[in-house]
């Protein structure tokens, strides 16, 4: 393998540097932690995303609450939660218990707590490029790209993939950092033709190794953020990276690569909510 492998780990560790000084900062200041409310979880892999949330928060000295409300009390939780002065962000964890509707559930959430940037007024902010927070896996593959040093001013981007989870607010925010940005999405004709003019390629499409030698430039960054089935329980990305390894100039391996900065930026996000709120209860 010829590509640099972009490992997600050193980008998580250095935010995770950051974050400790603030949230210890907030603490002096202000006499509690830096708060996260989780709310829903109804099966494994949400209950097990939320465990991970919670190890990774309370290791870097931030505070999170988890509630698991009944399918009447969802929304009258998020309310709770946006009323309540110790909490500084809110995640829904989905699926929400059977009944319970999430887009609903995300728009009853204060903007000023949608930590994780699921709420239309903060992709709205994000389209405006006034950006206050972004989905956290998305600004996770942004700030992946600038941890390794990669020119985004001018360069020639394209995502592959449109859901408001990754696809759409990567776009805006690669848009916001002076790239010159492609979208393509399962109605794009000649994908290869148009993933090949890329200088960075981010690939979010949920199709175990979709983008092969034929798609990728060479020298390209290729950022992968998929996370499939694999064989024998293995997670498998979007990209085929052994096939790609010795045409593109950098790759992010998977698992390993754009996962372990989503809650790094999670927290990153948290923290700053709460020096908003902190700065907006002393105006
Ligand atoms: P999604 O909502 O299913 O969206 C998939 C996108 O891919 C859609 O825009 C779809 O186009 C497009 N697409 C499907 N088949 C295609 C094809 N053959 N060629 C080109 N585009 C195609 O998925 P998502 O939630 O964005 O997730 C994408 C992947 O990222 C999944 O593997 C998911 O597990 C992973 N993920 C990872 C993280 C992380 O932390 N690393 C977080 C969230 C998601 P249309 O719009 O035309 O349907």
């Amino acid at each position: 393998m010829t590509a640099r492998l972009l490992e997600g780990r050193p980008v998580a560790d250095a935010l995770w540097r950051d974050l400790e000084p603030r949230a210890a900062a907030f603490l002096e200041r202000v006499g509690r932690l830096p708060s996260l409310a989780l709310v829903g979880g109804a099966d494994e892999a949400a209950a097990a995303y939320g465990r991970q949330i919670e190890r990774q928060f309370r290791r870097h000295g931030l505070a999170v609450t988890t509630a698991t409300p009944q399918v009447a009390d969802v929304l009258s939780a998020i309310s709770q939660l946006n009323r309540n002065d110790a909490i500084d962000g809110i995640l829904i964890l989905t699926p929400l218990p059977l009944g319970v509707d999430a887009e609903q559930a995300v728009l009853a959430i204060e903007p000023t707590k949608d930590v994780d940037g699921q709420h239309p007024v903060n992709l709205g902010r994000l389209a405006q490029r006034r950006p206050v927070f972004a989905p956290a896996t998305a600004l996770g593959g942004l700030r992946l790209l600038q941890h390794y040093g990669v020119t985004l001013r001018g360069a020639r981007a394209v995502v592959v993939g449109r859901s408001p989870v990754v696809g759409m607010p990567l776009t805006l925010l690669l848009i916001d950092a002076d790239a010159t940005v492609s979208v393509c999405h399962s109605r794009t004709i000649d994908l290869p033709a148009v993933t090949r003019a890329a200088d960075i390629l981010c690939v979010a499409v949920g199709r175990s190794h979709l983008i092969g030698p034929e798609h990728v430039s060479p020298g390209s960054v290729v950022l992968d953020f998929g996370t499939n089935p694999g064989p024998d329980g293995t997670v498998q990305g979007d990209v085929d990276t052994d096939a790609v390894a010795n045409l593109v100039g950098a790759v992010t391996p998977v698992p390993g690569g754009t996962g372990p900065t989503t809650v790094a930026v999670l927290a990153e996000q948290t923290v700053r909510a709460a020096e908003m709120h902190e700065r907006r209860a002393r105006a």
